[in-house]
């Protein structure tokens, strides 16, 4: 599978959920077919929130997505840019989508404190949005998704990993943004 049919199938899956006819699914066979090995068609960077669930939200079965998930969808630190590298360098994903969702608390707490917490390792979460906040003016719609953008272009400075397997056309990352109010994702091409 290429970015492109991978893209496809995530966008007619996200149909399905919007319209709430997910695909029947028989988990144990699948959980079965599963034991030797995954084959991941995607790999999703996304919030840590419960609401933003990948497998959901694209109606993929067991096996077809790798997440990799935490607070405001940032690649900042070293097990997620390890987890992403493993997700294109070893399972072969043709596709990262960068996916940020309507009223993110990562995002909105960032934008709340004006980019100012001394909270624990929360500050660390705050600092990696407070540059983009203040950009965009603490307006927490805009953040969201200049936030994602930012990811996007920051993922491959970081990693020389994904760098090469982008340069040999085997992956795209594009961005991504949930309306939790319509069920749909929105991608930035
Ligand atoms: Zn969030």
């Amino acid at each position: 599978m290429n970015s492109d049919e991978s893209l496809k199938k995530l966008k007619e899956g996200n149909g399905r959920f919007v319209k709430n006819s997910p695909s029947k699914k028989d988990y144990t066979a699948r959980r079965m077919e599963l034991i030797s090995g995954q084959h991941p068609f995607v790999t999703v960077l996304a919030c840590a929130d419960s609401r933003i669930i990948a497998n959901y939200i694209f109606d993929a079965n067991l096996g077809e997505i790798f997440t990799v998930k935490n607070a405001g969808n940032l690649a900042d630190d070293d097990i997620t840019l390890g987890s992403l590298e493993y997700g294109a360098a070893h399972l072969h994903t043709p596709l990262l989508v960068v996916m940020g969702h309507e009223g993110c608390g990562a995002v909105g707490a960032t934008c709340g404190c004006k980019g100012k917490s001394d909270e624990g390792h929360i500050s660390s979460i705050v600092k990696a949005i407070a540059p983009t906040a203040e950009k965009d003016s603490y307006d927490v719609t805009k953040c969201i998704v200049d936030n994602v953008k930012e990811t996007v272009k920051a993922i491959p400075k970081k990693s020389r990993i994904i760098k090469r397997i982008m340069d040999e056309k085997k992956l795209k990352i594009v961005g991504a943004y949930y309306s939790m109010s319509t069920g749909k994702v929105e991608f930035f091409l």
